[in-house]
């Protein structure tokens, strides 16, 4: 009696005449097991390919492949390689990034303060300069977050009172 089965290659082999999975059927009776076309067992009408394949010589050809063209010819060496490039390269850009926005979070830092001296010295309309301001501490709270999101340590931004345009 058929028997549904998982095994080794269930999934990855495929029939070459209707491109369907190769299909694990085993005879508990007769101890053997066989992979044969899901199509053909369906419908032999679907499918042409009445062979069965060996299971045990099947699996060791497959492994045997495996191991020449994975294992043997350094196809893993060349693919942790290309993961650690793409790491640094990663890292790097993250590098850029962090140090563009530490550049415009200290820049503004300087803008709110100069502002605030300014504020202070009454040379610019007060109200222009508070939506200025505003602006910044804004795109200073957005650089903060994005640098947080590095996990970078940086400077503590420091405590800014803003004054109340209706002043
Ligand atoms: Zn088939």
């Amino acid at each position: 009696m058929g028997q549904k089965a998982q095994y080794l290659l269930t999934g990855i082999l495929k029939c070459r005449h209707c491109g369907n999975n190769l299909q694990m059927k085993s005879y508990m009776s007769w101890n053997e097991a066989h992979y044969v076309c899901s199509g053909r067992r369906q419908s032999a009408a679907f499918c042409g390919n009445s062979r069965h394949y060996d299971k045990d010589r099947l699996e060791e050809i497959v492994m045997q492949e495996v191991k020449e063209t994975i294992l043997d010819a350094g196809y893993l060496e060349e693919y942790y390689q290309q993961c650690l490039e793409e790491m640094k390269k990663e890292e790097a850009e993250s590098a850029r990034n962090i140090r563009l926005l530490q550049q415009q979070q200290q820049d503004l830092e300087e803008r709110i303060d100069q502002a605030l001296e300014m504020m202070l010295d009454r040379r610019l309309l007060k109200d222009k300069l508070v939506s200025k301001l505003q602006e910044d501490e804004k795109r200073l709270a957005e650089i903060t977050d994005e640098l947080e999101h590095y996990g970078a340590k940086t400077v503590p931004t420091k405590e800014i009172w803003i004054p109340s345009v209706n002043n």
